[in-house]
């Protein structure tokens, strides 16, 4: 079955979200846990999580992410903010085993000039000091593929590849097509999306492929701008996303939509240009 979503809010409730994807045509979803701009999480009640639990395990819209917030930074060389960090990810995954769920996205990080290679290993570092509670409560953490716009790390798979092999975690990565292509690797041609593809097999293995950000990018191949476009509308294009979609290595992994709010496109006629594209 054809995973496609796109993030919903949960405003009205975690209840709710699932309501708001359904009704936008959604077969898989992502949710933040909390406002994403703050660092305070409202503690679910108990109704209110089964209800979820509930609602998620009858309705077809699986997997259903956990997107981390906007604040966290594991790599960062401030102290007050990594306490933080380190504070709000227990409470994320917290919060994604509450909700009876598996995957949290997380950004690896952004090293604000202390260096790559120190930054690196302040994210294993902390993703080993995290991993009792995530095996505890059974989440799976994925590793986001990032533009590499400032000291933003993870932006090549070498980077990944190093973060995981360097963990006793079985992390996974969701790939984001724009943020990839803003990196530099050229998924928009049929070449370029073939050797970004056995690029990313051979760092960091398909098989930890578990979600992919489908979002089209205004910036140009390489130009590290994380500037996500409606499907087609951007530099990737429309043959550059039917063959993303249809890639027999891409076509199983759930897809969700991270394009932008505007008049020229909403949600579902986003999800919709995507069906069109879909070959069976
Ligand atoms: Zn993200
Ligand atoms: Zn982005």
């Amino acid at each position: 079955m054809f995973r496609i979503g796109v993030h919903v809010s949960i405003s009205n409730g975690f209840a709710e979200a699932i309501k708001l994807a359904k009704n936008i045509g959604c077969t898989c979803a992502q949710i933040f846990s909390h406002s994403p701009r703050s660092w305070s999480f409202t503690q679910v009640e108990k109704k209110e999580a089964e209800t979820f639990k509930k609602r998620y395990l009858k309705e077809n819209i699986k997997p259903i992410v956990v997107h981390e917030s906007y604040l966290t930074n594991l790599a960062t060389p401030k102290q007050e903010v990594y306490k933080k960090t380190m504070d709000a990810m227990k409470k994320e995954i917290n919060m994604v085993a509450l909700l009876g769920l598996k995957y949290l996205v997380i950004h690896p990080g952004a090293h604000l000039g202390a260096g790559e290679k120190k930054g690196l290993n302040q994210i294993i570092d902390s993703l080993n000091q995290l991993s009792d509670i995530i095996n505890k409560k059974r989440v799976e953490v994925l590793l986001e593929t990032t533009a590499g716009s400032g000291t933003n790390l993870g932006y090549n798979f070498e980077q990944l590849a190093y973060i995981i092999d360097n963990t006793d975690l079985p992390l996974g990565v969701t790939f984001d097509t724009c943020h990839v292509y803003a990196a530099g690797y050229n998924i928009a041609t049929q070449k370029g999306l073939e050797e970004t593809l056995e690029e990313f097999n051979n760092a960091v293995g398909l098989k930890r492929l578990k979600l992919i950000h489908l979002n089209d990018s205004l910036g140009e191949l390489g130009s590290k701008l994380d500037r996500h476009e409606h499907i087609g509308m951007g530099e990737i294009g429309v043959d550059g996303f039917r063959r993303i979609i249809n890639h027999e290595s891409l076509r199983n992994v759930p897809m969700i939509l991270e394009t932008p709010f505007d008049e020229r496109r909403t949600d579902i006629e986003n999800i919709a240009v995507v069906k069109s594209l879909r070959e069976d």
